[in-house]
């Protein structure tokens, strides 16, 4: 099958993350088509993934952004356009990645007379997308997709609330490649030796640095800790929260933590940081769409603590393979990572129960196989391959 992936970013976010392990399979005759140049077009090349940068430069339109603005950007969407159509001939169907490329796709798709596949990665609520946005993607989803993959219940209701069409919506959870996250007990020692961590508790924290994803809310949890608890934060602003950053590294110093937060920046080798990490802590204070770090973490073996809202929700069993506090409760966190550090054996048999249920969840083979499955099934049959 020819399938000619968009996407709008030339960063590499959870959904470009994601792209990597649908797209590989289809390598050998499938292209990406990105929409910004960046560190995201080179991770592609490093799988061999045949990569298109379509634009000289990033289309300007904000997750926030109201109509005018969103008009605005017409100028430089339509050679967009045009090329995203002519290429579009030469594949089988349309898969749009992000938001941006789904406008983008939905009208190559109607010029083109190819199939569109939708993946959302988002919750369309009004905490996240401007009403603007949330009407323009579900206007496009709705009338010109015919299969919507929502990357968790949480997403897929935020999409139907928003007037969403049910029918053509299935959810398909993120999927890893298990063998991945295996570190051996000597890195880890290595890794902690560098970092000069041997001897503490190493909280660490996995994402970009934006106001919602809630580092200062582990910031703070931490005075409430014994000295020997240290955090690492591992993610660098990929969307223009330099003024967040700023504000942290403020924080920091005002709460006197200097030596007890180490800022890692954004780093590729997620798997053996968090396997040196005792626990990992999510704390995005609005609703997280999936969460890759979640799982990531319980393929490390690592013990999670995650905020309770959103696909969050679907990950984490309270109690049963990790932890959840209410968004934005600085307490709530604090008493997590107390009685991790009070309870090693029992959070290491969580950790465990998670390491095993992980692995059969989120299984990259089979979660690329029920995508080809639903492509097959609501894609396909009606839109067989010309080729
Ligand atoms: N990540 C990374 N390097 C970093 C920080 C994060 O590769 O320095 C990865 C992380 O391992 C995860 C992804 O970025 O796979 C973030 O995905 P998530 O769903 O947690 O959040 P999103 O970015 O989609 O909001």
């Amino acid at each position: 099958m020819k399938i000619f992936f968009l996407d709008q970013s030339g960063k590499p976010g959870g959904a470009e993350l994601c792209l990597i392990d649908i797209a590989k399979p289809y390598r050998s005759s499938s292209k990406v088509g990105l929409f910004a140049d960046g560190t995201f077009r080179i991770l592609l090349e490093q799988n061999d993934i045949p990569v298109e940068v379509l634009t000289t430069s990033a289309i300007q339109v904000r997750k926030e952004s109201g109509l005018l603005q969103g008009l605005g950007s017409l100028g430089q969407l339509i050679p967009l356009i045009v090329k995203v159509t002519k290429t579009a001939f030469h594949y089988d169907l349309i898969y749009a990645n992000t938001q941006k490329a789904l406008v983008v796709g939905a009208i190559a798709s109607f010029f083109s007379g190819r199939p569109l596949v939708y993946h959302l990665h988002d919750i369309l609520s009004p905490e996240h997308f401007s009403s603007t946005n949330r009407r323009i993607a579900v206007i496009s989803a709705n009338r010109f997709a015919s299969l919507v993959i929502a990357n968790s219940q949480a997403s897929k209701l935020a999409f139907i609330e928003a007037g969403g069409r049910a029918e053509i919506t299935e959810v398909v959870y993120n999927g890893f490649d298990v063998k991945n996250h295996q570190t051996s007990e000597l890195d880890i020692q290595g890794l902690r030796q560098g970092l000069k961590l041997e001897d503490k508790f190493i909280v660490g924290h996995f994402s970009r640095l934006a106001p919602w994803k809630g580092q200062h809310i582990l910031i703070e949890a931490l005075t409430k800790c014994p000295k020997n608890v240290e955090v690492i934060l591992v993610g660098d602003a990929l969307f223009g929260e330099e003024d967040y950053v700023e504000s942290l590294h403020k924080q920091v110093v005002e709460l006197g933590l200097e030596d007890r937060v180490k800022f890692l920046g954004f780093r590729s080798d997620i798997p053996r940081l968090m396997s040196a990490c005792d626990l990992v802590a999510h704390t995005s204070t609005a609703a997280e769409p999936f969460g890759r770090v979640i799982v990531e973490a319980m393929l490390c073996g690592t013990p999670v603590v995650a905020t309770a809202s959103g696909g969050a929700m679907e990950l984490v069993e309270a109690g049963v393979n990790g932890f959840l506090v209410t968004p934005g409760k600085v307490e709530e966190l604090a008493i997590v990572i107390n009685t991790c550090l009070k309870e090693p054996e029992n959070i290491a048999n969580l950790a465990n129960n998670a390491q095993i249920s992980a692995s059969q969840r989120f299984d990259v083979t089979a979660i690329n196989q029920q995508i080809s499955l639903y492509i097959n099934e609501k894609v396909l049959k009606s839109h067989p391959p010309t080729s």
